[in-house]
């Protein structure tokens, strides 16, 4: 009896990994829409009502120790991580809205809990000042209970192997763009839980997807905006396309 009940489990589980479709995540929230800018609180609503599996967005530290959305090291002259948070908040995005901190995001976050939040804490020069960072950021998430609600990446190792630490249950992908510096079966042995490359690199070793499968890895690409390339990438059953053309990626994952 054990053992069928066993045997079906296995075979849902094969099941579903058979047939389970390529999820999107909006590139710094959707905000491809009227009145919206990249990684603004208006970028997440607007990912809020389209169905999305995330919203991916871009994190620094000031110093001060705010965590703030924001993907370049400074905004409008102002170096982030040597700038206080008073210095920075009143500095407005395009859209005219101010500049977010991560706690004002996650807020808005936890009113849509079906939207993961992908955070991507950004590399630096500094290990310590990285590290710093990622321990802000989990502790943010933790202190707000949203472990099961956010996923990190990086293309810091240094950062990731932190995460690891520090949040070994949340799911945790290690991003590049050049080469493939380290195997799945290398990230899988680091607790690392997803590959996270560029999909020109994807498109040139597609066997990497099967290669991570095996190693237990989650396989993510970013930033496809070409309908014909994000339909190469569903055909290669990657798990998530991060893309700023969110709806077209849904309609083209739904078919
Ligand atoms: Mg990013």
């Amino acid at each position: 009896m054990k053992n069928k009940i066993l045997i079906a489990l296995a075979l849902v589980t094969f099941s579903a990994s058979l047939f389970a479709k390529t999820q999107v995540i909006a590139h710094r929230g959707y905000w491809k829409q009227a009145g919206s800018a990249k990684n603004s609180i208006s970028s997440l609503i607007n990912a809020q009502t389209i169905g999305v599996y995330g919203s991916e967005l871009d994190v620094h530290i000031t110093a001060d120790k705010v965590v703030v959305v924001c993907h370049d090291d400074s905004i409008q002259g102002h170096d982030i991580n040597t700038s206080t948070y008073s210095e920075l908040k009143d500095l407005k995005l395009e859209n005219g809205e101010a500049l977010p901190t991560l706690a004002a995001y996650l807020e808005q976050a936890q009113k849509n809990t079906g939207v993961k939040i992908i955070i991507e804490i950004k590399y630096k020069k500094d290990a310590e000042l990285e590290k710093r960072t990622a321990l802000e950021v989990v502790n943010l998430v933790n202190g707000l209970k949203m472990e099961k609600q956010v996923e990190y990446i990086s293309f810091s190792m240094n950062i990731c192997k932190e995460l690891v630490k520090l949040s070994p249950k949340t799911p945790i992908a290690y991003l590049a763009y050049k080469d493939f510096v380290v195997s799945p079966k290398e990230l899988k042995e680091l607790g690392i839980s997803g590959l996270d490359y560029h999909y020109s690199l994807l498109l040139q070793k597609p066997e990497f997807v099967e290669e991570a499968k095996a190693a237990g890895i989650t396989v993510n690409v970013w930033t496809a905006n070409d309908p014909a390339i994000i339909q190469k990438l569903i055909d290669l059953k990657v798990d998530y396309i991060t893309t700023d053309e969110p709806v077209k990626a849904l309609e083209l994952s739904a078919k």
